[in-house]
């Protein structure tokens, strides 16, 4: 019997239902039991359709975390999926598009991706007329790899254009050494501030080394912020060529590394001194959408001024709230996006309408990954989206509150005021043998999940709120009373 797409996604559905949504976390001896059920080896005669969805429905898909079905899985900035995203991911993988090349004799399927971009681009107001270099990615650490590609392509050319006499040697062409034996340049520097863990791995990738980062921060108090006279002193030493990296947010802070004002004088400095500004903005970028209200005024006014820079990486499987893998890359930069990322050289330059993809990211064939963004956006529209990150705010907010006023827990970073918490939540407990175990108490109830991390060498737990379900008085009395009970099994 073929399988019917109709049965197929009522079975998903009735199970989705069936799954309690109380949880955030599956009982452990159901994982254990999926995990028993996994067969070591292949079977010479595959077992059938009829047995292998017994056994993925059966065994494997109860031993899942649910943050797709509780409001409160608060781990990894994991977004959940809305209901028009999800519909559309199955679509995409029953209609398997490629979207490498444009072809629009063949199939819609490049125009859906240009539009899903340019609908973004209207979301978080980013100049479309400028931005012309846009791609869908799997995510934000491959966004940054584009980012530092970008970068180094432009800050090492730019190098060799400053020099007697110039030239404008190419990365993409010559290769990391001889581009900067060419430009004179003995070394590349990412001048940052607490940058995300995939920005080491994205500068290792693309031949700059996890060594090339130089942190800034303002000071011990407000690590994730830049000190912009150390940047200038970098900036002007010679023989160096330099990419600057903004966090915007930081991932365990959520805070953002330059006010508006300041990003305005970072982009005087980089041109100045021939810099490429890059901009994580993961889930930063999402604040673009709040209007600058007293609430919001000190997230928006450190996002605000993003659009200077010359690459953003932004996820859409984190707020967005569409399935993995889906992040975005958006640059100003079109012509030498194609220069780094030509995959046909013998077409050089890409002259289609819609520039083809496979020119402008890492992969060649790629997943129609944009249609459940496509469908979101439209589903919602702006006002549903700037709603959902207020109410987001708001139940961070509360929660901070409430760890503000608890004498067993400590809100961080220290002296935070609550009008520039994010959606993130940052604390410990001060007492330091509960610190050690908190998020494993935390989580051991498996009805809410929080992420661990480390804040000033010590351990923190840090609490993402993501997720469409967000409700904000059901949601922030679940945790308190969570973070109650924790206290309570001390004391019995
Ligand atoms: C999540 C995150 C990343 C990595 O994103 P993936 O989508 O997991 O690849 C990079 N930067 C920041 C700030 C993030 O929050």
């Amino acid at each position: 019997m073929p399988l019917s797409l109709n049965e197929f996604i009522s079975t998903i559905e009735s199970r989705r239902n069936e799954l309690d949504s109380q949880t955030a976390l599956p009982p452990i001896p159901a994982i254990a039991h999926a995990e028993a059920s996994l067969p070591r080896s292949l079977p010479e005669i595959g077992m059938g359709l009829d047995s292998i969805k017994k056994h993925i429905l059966d065994d494997l898909l109860p031993g899942f975390n649910k943050p797709n079905l509780s409001g409160n899985y608060y781990g990894f900035i994991i977004g959940g999926t809305t209901e028009a995203a999800l519909f559309a991911d199955y679509l995409v993988s029953g209609f398997d598009q490629n979207v490498q090349t444009y072809m629009p004799q063949e199939t819609v399927a490049g125009a859906i991706e240009d539009a899903a971009l340019r609908l973004l681009q209207q979301l978080l107001s980013i100049e479309e007329s400028e931005f012309l270099g846009k791609i869908i990615t799997t995510g934000a650490t491959s966004s940054n790899i584009l980012g530092l590609a970008l970068g180094r392509e432009f800050a090492i050319a730019e190098a060799g254009r400053r020099k007697v006499p110039p030239s404008s040697p190419s990365v993409a062409q010559l290769g990391v050494f001889k581009a900067c034996a060419e430009a004179g340049v003995r070394k590349v520097q990412i001048l940052t501030t607490l940058p995300h863990s995939s920005l080491y791995k994205a500068a290792s990738v693309v031949g700059l080394g996890r060594n090339s980062f130089v942190t800034l921060p303002l000071s011990d108090e407000e690590p994730w912020r830049f000190d912009l006279d150390a940047l200038e002193r970098h900036l002007k030493l010679p023989g160096l060529a330099h990419i600057i990296s903004i966090s915007a947010g930081e991932v365990n802070t959520g805070r953002f590394a330059a006010s508006q004002e300041e990003v305005v004088r970072i982009r005087a400095l980089a041109d100045k001194y021939g810099a490429w500004i890059h901009v994580d903005g993961a889930f930063g970028l999402q604040a673009r959408v709040l209007n600058p209200d007293p609430a919001h005024k000190s997230i928006v006014d450190g996002i605000q001024a993003i659009h200077l820079a010359d690459s953003l990486t932004g996820d859409a499987h984190k707020l967005l709230n569409v399935p993995y893998d889906c992040g975005f890359f958006f640059t100003k930069h079109l012509a030498l996006q194609q220069a780094v990322f030509q995959n046909n050289a013998s077409v050089i330059p890409d002259t289609s309408v819609i520039p083809s993809a496979h020119n402008l990211g890492i992969e060649n064939s790629r997943r129609l990954r944009a249609l459940p963004l496509y469908s979101s956006l439209l589903a919602y529209g702006r006002v549903w989206h700037r709603e959902l990150l207020e109410r987001q705010i708001e139940l961070a907010r509360s929660i901070a509150a409430y760890i503000q006023g608890s004498e067993s827990f400590e809100l961080l970073p220290r002296n935070t005021d609550l009008r520039d918490v994010y959606m993130i939540v940052l604390f410990r407990a001060r007492s330091t043998a509960l610190n050690k175990e908190l998020v494993s108490k935390i989580n051991a109830s498996r009805v809410m999940y929080v992420s661990g991390t480390q804040w000033e060498g010590a351990p923190a737990v840090r609490i993402a709120v993501s997720t469409w379900r967000v409700d904000v008085q059901r949601d922030s009395a679940r945790v308190i009373a969570e973070l109650e009970r924790v206290l309570q099994d001390l004391e019995d």
